[in-house]
């Protein structure tokens, strides 16, 4: 296939020179799902659903927040949406794409993490419409994503907040809620102390400590208006949602039996009376429905209500929606999900309203002490690949040895991921779903695969025989590929992050995806408070959803693990292009105050011979510096997106990390990285794909390669893997022992320089099956081009066809020739 290759690259090479020119693509097609709503037509009105259940997808763990999915084989629906619920629900085969209603009970980042990116998944599927319900401030949390995602042109945001009215569709009915904590009433509401809910934070960790200084930078201007208008965190929604009466179902034998006109025009009123509950004349004698129909289902509720704290403990007893479902009078409730810590479930009061219910209904409880493995797949891929090398690939942490939940007077079952409570057809618990980590089983599925314990052998009786110098056997700088994914966290691999141990008490972020807290949870289990406290800056490379979502929770739970560490908060330094302000400034104005926790320094200020006027700025990097242990931080503008940067690091001790944020091969990064230790460089598709590399502006693997070699970088590490490459990408004939590949969860110290690149071959015998299809791929797509441009009167136009229709499907496994 080499000569192949080379024909293809001059193909693409033509196309390159002609410029980066936008591709018409055919319009989306409508959703199926949809077309068979629309012919379905309404009537489904009187119907009912026959199947419907809830599926915890996150059990409430700090990693992932408290998330339900909910089930009718007319709806699909989601309550709460917290960062890795999508890659969740991704790697769980809960389809994203038939969702079009998603609750929000509130203005939490455990609760709204990860909608920025559920948003730009919907809007990709060609959804044409969701709906938000929950807080008011929705609406503006919607304007604030805008900032970085674009207009999100043909997806239709509608936000339906408490106060509009009940919400109705084929599966149930939805009543929101409000339920306001004791707070809002008290004088702590109204003063300029931060309303952070009592008891999570003492007076002198106030917000206070940190935003003098950047002050100007973040102005946070009409303080008592935002809280006013703004953000409310005194405010919870809680949705109460009634599934439609289900009519019974006709019974055709028996009305045979009877001698009814079955089979003929004259059955269907007798039908539709019956259905109805309403008895008919046939033949001058009344028929009762029950006769002829099994009985209706009732149309029962379920509650999904989260108790942040105690401070909404009461207003919940004393709410008067409630109390009318604890009546015999209303609906009854089959179920209610409690999202609440256990201090809530503690408090007799709100016990006693739990109790309240009646022994008819089944108690959830998603918190913090649910023990449950979520991401399986990450576990299983970690526990192989630590059979290769222990140390580059440890093991994760599992969180399933926590303590069992307390025992409370009514019955109460603790989430699991995937666990599912039917409502319909029969009321009852099933988890025949719920996931179990097995890791013995994943160690006989990788020592069966064909060659792969002889390739481990026989990598480590070529390690022996060239051990690794003493001078290189350093401890730091450390460095921890949390993401190594493009665009969108899929269950292998999340999106971009990378940590960089400096020093046991010194680390750094380059970049930060979503779902980055969550990684570092499962890298570092009970530690990670001991490493969030070790943070000193952050670098955001550019302002794509893949790279900076997950910052906002860096900087949430590194607070609360100053708090648990007894050590003084002060705010982090952040390292990124100036646009990532607006973003801030409209979470904290709409949502919750996170300005105190950040130093900005703008990512053009770090440029070379940059001036800096701003002696706020000049202290910021001075700080920088000396924070890190930096004899230097260099930014230069990259050749991806405006605004998109790469940076250089070099270390007081004298090593350099450089790390090209996404771009394509870029001279100014070259020039920046001279003589690199650790070149970390982004190689989101394979060779071949030059063309589709310009067209979103990244590198293939031999470019990136390129850009280290001529960087005379002494080891690059690739990362940033299109999600085609969910495993393992292709390896190019450029790759050599100066060259690795990251995956996430890797570790990696400069002494395992000349170990990375001889795990090439136990990893290509764990992945073989993998590969194989890669290249299969690959092969039938230069096929299609080499036909195209020699068939073809314009040449270049089929190629693009091509290349166009494997883009449509980028995950999937059956790309057609
Ligand atoms: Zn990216
Ligand atoms: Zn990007």
């Amino acid at each position: 296939m080499w000569a192949l290759r080379s024909l293809l690259r001059s193909v693409a090479g033509r196309a390159m020179s002609q410029g980066p020119a936008r591709r018409q693509r055919p319009p989306k097609d409508p959703l199926r799902h949809l077309r068979t709503r629309e012919k379905r037509g309404p009537s489904w009105g009187p119907g009912g659903p026959n199947t419907v259940y809830l599926q915890v997808v996150a059990a409430g763990d700090r990693d992932a927040g408290a998330a339900l999915y909910v089930f009718s084989e007319y709806n699909r629906y989601l309550f709460n949406c917290g960062e890795g619920v999508q890659r969740l629900m991704q790697e769980h085969k809960l389809k994203v794409a038939r969702l079009d209603n998603i609750f929000l009970t509130r203005m939490h980042w455990s609760n709204v993490g990860g909608l920025c990116g559920m948003i730009l998944t919907l809007k990709e599927t060609g959804l044409p419409k969701c709906v938000l319900s929950g807080p008011p401030q929705l609406e503006k949390y919607i304007e604030a994503i805008k900032i970085f995602s674009g207009p999100l042109k043909g997806i239709e945001l509608a936000v339906r907040p408490h106060s509009a009215p009940e919400y109705k569709d084929e599966t149930m009915t939805v009543h929101q809620v409000p339920i306001y904590s004791e707070q809002r009433c008290g004088k702590h509401w109204l003063s300029r102390s931060p309303e952070r809910p009592l008891g999570r934070l003492s007076p002198e960790q106030s917000s206070d400590s940190g935003s003098t200084e950047n002050a100007q930078h973040l102005p946070d201007s009409n303080d008592i208006n935002q809280k006013r208008d703004g953000r409310d965190p005194s405010l919870v929604v809680a949705f109460v949602c009634k599934l439609h009466v289900k009519k019974g179902n006709f019974l055709v034998l028996k009305a045979k039996d009877m001698g009814l006109p079955v089979g003929t025009a004259a059955i269907a009123p007798i039908i539709a009376a019956v259905k109805d509950g309403k008895s008919i004349i046939y033949e001058g004698k009344e028929i009762l429905p029950e006769e002829l129909c099994t009985p209706p289902d009732p149309g029962v509720a379920f509650i999904v209500v989260e108790c942040p704290d105690e401070g909404f403990i009461q207003p919940i007893c004393e709410n008067t929606t409630f109390k009318r479902y604890q009546g015999k009078d209303d609906t009854p409730v089959a179920l209610v999900v409690h999202m609440a810590p256990e201090s809530v479930l503690l408090d007799s009061r709100y016990q006693q309203w739990m109790e309240r219910f009646g022994p008819d209904t089944q108690h959830l409880i998603l918190n913090e002490n649910c023990a449950s493995v979520h991401n399986l797949r990450s576990h299983k891929i970690q526990t192989q690949l630590n059979l290769i090398h222990p140390d580059i690939f440890p093991l994760l942490t599992s969180s399933q040895s926590k303590e069992e939940g307390p025992t409370l007077c009514v019955p109460t079952v603790q989430g699991e991921c995937l666990l599912k409570y039917q409502l319909r057809p029969r009321r009852e618990w099933q988890r025949d779903t719920v996931i179990t980590c097995n890791p013995d089983e994943f160690i006989a599925e990788a020592l069966e695969l064909t060659n792969f314990q002889e390739s481990v052998q026989e990598y480590r009786r070529n390690m022996q025989s060239s051990p690794v110098p003493a001078e290189k056997k350093s401890q730091y700088p450390e460095i921890i590929f949390l993401g190594t994914g493009s665009a969108i966290p899929m269950k292998i691999r999340n999106v971009s992050s990378t940590l960089v141990n400096l020093s046991p008490d010194k680390a750094l972020l380059l970049d930060c995806g979503e779902g980055t807290f969550g990684q570092l949870c499962r890298h570092y289990g009970d530690q990670v408070d001991r490493v969030l406290g070790t943070l000193a800056a952050v670098f955001v490379s550019h302002l794509h959803a893949d790279h900076h979502t997950g910052l906002l929770n860096i900087l949430l739970q590194r607070e609360r693990a100053l708090v648990s560490l007894g050590k003084p908060f002060h705010p982090l330094l952040v390292v990124a292009p100036t646009q990532l302000r607006a973003w801030l400034q409209q979470y904290h104005n709409q949502c919750q105050e996170v300005l105190h926790h950040v130093s900005m320094i703008p990512a053009k200020c770090l440029q070379k011979g940059a001036e800096v006027n701003n002696p706020t700025v000049e202290k910021l990097i001075r700080l920088l510096l000396e924070a890190c242990d930096l004899k230097e931080f260099q930014t230069c503008l990259v050749r991806h997106c405006k605004h998109a940067f790469g940076c250089a690091l070099v270390h007081t001790s004298g090593w350099k990390v450089v790390y090209s944020g996404d771009t394509m091969p870029c001279e100014a990064l070259v020039q920046m990285g001279k003589d690199a230790t650790l070149l970390i460089h982004e190689a989101t598709l394979e060779d071949g794909m030059e063309e589709e590399a310009v067209e979103k502006t990244h590198s293939t693997t031999s470019q990136a390669i390129g850009v280290g070699m001529r960087m005379n970088a002494e080891f690059i590490m690739l990362n940033h893997f299109s999600q085609r490459y969910a495993k393992i990408p292709l390896f190019s004939p450029d790759f050599n022992e100066k060259v690795g590949i990251a995956f996430d969860h890797m570790k990696v110290h400069f002494g395992d320089f000349p170990t990375i690149p001889k795990l090439i071959s136990p990893l290509k015998a764990l992945f073989a099956d993998d590969i194989e299809e890669m290249v299969e791929r690959r092969e039938k797509r230069e096929l299609r081009l080499v036909r195209a441009s020699l068939l073809s009167q314009d040449g270049e136009s089929q190629q693009k066809r091509a290349h166009t229709e494997e883009l449509q499907s980028p995950q999937s496994k059956k790309v057609r020739a």
